[in-house]
């Protein structure tokens, strides 16, 4: 698909080493890329104009966190096996149109059943179907009766099985690896406290996946199976619930980031009872839900990496209502140029994705915001005022009110 050139003219432009808007700059982008940042330079022949006067241009979004195949109803990550597998993806689908639609351009998708998130990616390259860029990890990884089995992880045991579960998703085409640190709340049985896989065998994961140039995120709530993902080399805590000073210590000395989540344990708190979310897995997010505030602000304060995920897909944490986490996080000392670079900049950083900031030869993906997200926040919440959502060079929406014309 190739789109005419694009120029998004007269608007506040986003710069993310400043943390501030400039004026004056028009942003052309060509081949679904930023091509130059401009003063007054002439513009591309053919090409489209978007006014943007009176607007703000952030990057897309990143959700660094998701479940993009799950509608985020009570039980439908859990259920995933249930559905015939063409109902579930068309139901993923609309998940994904939903998600980019919210002004997420690019999305981490950290297990699925049979794959199905690396066939969406796919089948978004191939523009068969509307979505946000998609590093997908296949299905997870974890060991025997861990966390996640039975619904999206593949179970391994000893080093060399779980290289061997690393190597076949890498052969289904993931571009991202999820390992299983810990126990965690959806799965019944399964105590978040608990550690699951060793270091060594999530060394041996690791291996793999670096070795391929994939990143790991692993999930990781209980204190040990932190410190033991942490010094098998992960790229990211995944939840870390329980973050004592040594394992906030050990993410300082290797750079390992911090994928906090805290809409997932929030919303079954807050609404679980009435939507009919399982009884074991409301119970388990309020044992979690005070820890996991206080881990994130100690991290916060300890300067940890910090990339913005959702973990969207658990049970009321929707497709397109991504943005909470982004309040959240507000709530719980970042400031709102921070919030913004971890769902922008840093979170590209995570996942070395060609995207994440408004330079010269990133991806040429945007939100076009009526009001200054810094000094409103809440804005990005709020995704139906929005002016416009932009991926690669093409206008996915826009408002009737700006103004688009060919250049003359
Ligand atoms: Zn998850």
């Amino acid at each position: 698909m190739t789109n005419p050139p694009l120029v998004l003219a007269g608007g506040a432009v986003f710069d993310s080493e400043a943390r501030l808007f400039r004026s004056g700059v028009d942003v052309v982008c060509r081949d679904g890329l930023i091509e130059q940042l401009a003063g007054d330079a002439p513009r591309p022949a053919g090409a489209t104009v978007l006014d943007l006067t009176g607007h703000y241009l952030l990057p897309g979004l990143i959700d660094c966190h998701v479940h993009i195949t799950s509608t985020g109803e009570p039980n439908d990550l859990s259920d995933a096996r249930t559905d015939a597998p063409p109902v579930r993806a068309w139901k993923a689908a609309a998940n994904a149109r939903r998600t980019l639609h919210a002004g997420f351009t690019t999305v981490r998708d950290l297990g699925a059943a049979a794959h199905l998130n690396i066939h969406m990616a796919k089948a978004i390259d191939q523009g068969l179907i509307e979505g946000p860029t998609i590093f997908a990890a296949g299905m997870g990884v974890t060991m025997t009766g861990g966390h996640g089995h039975g619904f999206m992880a593949r179970e391994a045991d000893g080093p060399d099985d779980v290289r061997k579960a690393v190597r076949e998703q890498l052969r289904a085409g993931a571009t991202a690896i999820k390992l299983f640190a810990s126990g965690g709340v959806l799965t019944p049985g399964v105590n978040p406290r608990s550690p699951s896989f060793t270091q060594e065998e999530m060394a041996a994961g690791v291996e793999e996946a670096h070795k391929a140039f994939r990143i790991v995120g692993a999930h990781a709530q209980a204190t040990e199976g932190i410190k033991n993902a942490i010094r098998a080399g992960v790229d990211s805590i995944e939840h870390g619930v329980w973050l004592d000073e040594e394992a906030i210590g050990l993410m300082l000395e290797r750079g390992t980031c911090l994928v906090a989540t805290l809409t997932a344990p929030h919303v079954m708190v807050a609404g679980g009872a009435d939507a009919g979310v399982a009884p074991y897995a409301i119970e388990k997010s309020k044992q979690v839900r005070e820890d996991h505030i206080a881990s994130f602000e100690a991290a916060v304060n300890a300067g940890v990496h910090i990339a913005m995920g959702t973990d969207q897909g658990t049970p009321l944490n929707r497709p397109g209502e991504n943005a909470q986490e982004l309040l959240r996080m507000a709530e719980h000392k970042l400031s709102p140029a921070a919030v913004i670079l971890a769902a922008t900049a840093w979170a590209a950083d995570l996942l070395k994705a060609p995207a994440g900031r408004i330079q010269p030869g990133l991806g040429a993906d945007f939100v076009v915001l009526p009001r200054d997200p810094l000094g409103d926040i809440e804005i990005l919440a709020r995704p139906g005022e929005f002016a416009a959502v932009i991926r690669s060079g093409r206008i996915v929406r826009s408002s009737p009110a700006l103004a688009i014309a060919p250049a003359g």
